[in-house]
């Protein structure tokens, strides 16, 4: 019975294994932080290539990474849906494949409930990525976590709130910059911090302009229009995503695009989010599902 409960998922975390673990974003696939084999094992599962660095989960990230002023100011999000890329401590004790060799080390303290405790129960920090395998849509409740992978322990916390990744912010150099929209708004940073470098200006490791992607063919469009009836007309079977708030937008995007795909979808329709606020993030997810189909 791949379902189990939180000791039993601590107790699994604590000796090596891994657990795909709840977030308020997406499911993790979370190993122990500070166990190198436990951390490339989440490598092998994924699929994942070794050069896109992972996201250490803790309650407080301060004892792994060097937190400045800016630093300082932006943890006043958490726990919640944003991941600062900062310095790596020395003698972290974070294993070397959770960064990659980087001398910089992502995190986060996320803000399910159940992941906190988690965190408690399990005494050491997580590494974690989102739980499936490498290039799909990520999970959002424990049900697409067995999808990709049957015989994993999975601790259900129910579905995703926020639904999307964790927006980063990269705060190793002199100048913030945004490297993936996400849950929190990039217009709250900006109020915190100023302006930031837009994503898309810094190279971040494991960015790549495919990933989320449905088996269904994404198009991306301002207003749908006639263009489903043509589509059919043209012998697509075709989905269209409901028109949404962004809350609830972000909230169900993954399952509706795995929904599309399980009605046999050959081509799913997206209109695109007002720009602001979470429709980054959707429009980012949106334009890399559909990238290059
Ligand atoms: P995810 O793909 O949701 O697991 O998020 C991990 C992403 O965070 C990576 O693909 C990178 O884009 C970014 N990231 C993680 N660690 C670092 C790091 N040390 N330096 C820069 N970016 C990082
Ligand atoms: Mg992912």
């Amino acid at each position: 019975m791949p379902l189990v409960t939180l000791p039993e998922a601590a107790v699994l975390l604590r000796s090596g294994g891994l657990v795909a673990v709840p977030t308020e974003t997406v499911y993790g696939l979370a190993a122990d932080a500070t166990n190198e084999a436990a951390v490339r094992a989440i490598f092998v599962t994924k699929g994942r290539p070794a050069g896109h660095p992972l996201i250490l989960h803790a309650h407080d990230p301060r004892p792994y990474a060097v937190f400045d002023e800016r630093a300082e100011r932006l943890a006043a999000f958490w726990p919640g849906p944003l991941t600062l890329v900062l310095p790596l401590r020395r003698a972290s004790g974070v294993a070397p494949a959770v960064t990659g060799g980087h001398g910089t080390l992502a995190v986060r303290c996320p803000a399910h409930p159940l992941t906190l405790a988690l965190l408690h129960a399990a005494g050491v920090p997580l590494a974690a990525p989102s739980a499936n395998r490498f290039g799909e849509v990520s999970p959002t409740t424990a049900e697409h976590v067995l999808r990709s992978f049957p015989d994993l322990p999975v601790l259900d916390g129910g579905p995703c709130a926020v639904g999307v990744e964790s927006t980063i912010v990269d705060l190793s150099g002199p100048v913030p910059a945004l490297l993936r929209p996400g849950g929190v708004p990039a217009e709250a940073l900006t109020l915190v911090l100023g302006d930031l470098a837009p994503s898309g200006t810094t190279a971040a490791p494991g960015t790549l302009p495919a990933h989320y992607a449905p088996r269904a063919r994404v198009l991306v469009v301002d207003a749908a229009g006639a263009l489903p009836a043509e589509l059919r007309d043209a012998g697509e079977t075709v989905a269209v995503l409901p028109r949404l708030s962004p809350t609830e937008h972000a909230r169900t995007l993954y399952a509706n695009l795995r929904a599309a795909d399980d009605a046999g979808a050959t081509v799913i329709v997206c209109e695109r989010a007002a720009p602001g606020g979470l429709g980054a993030a959707i429009n980012d997810r949106l334009q890399r599902a559909a990238f290059g189909r």
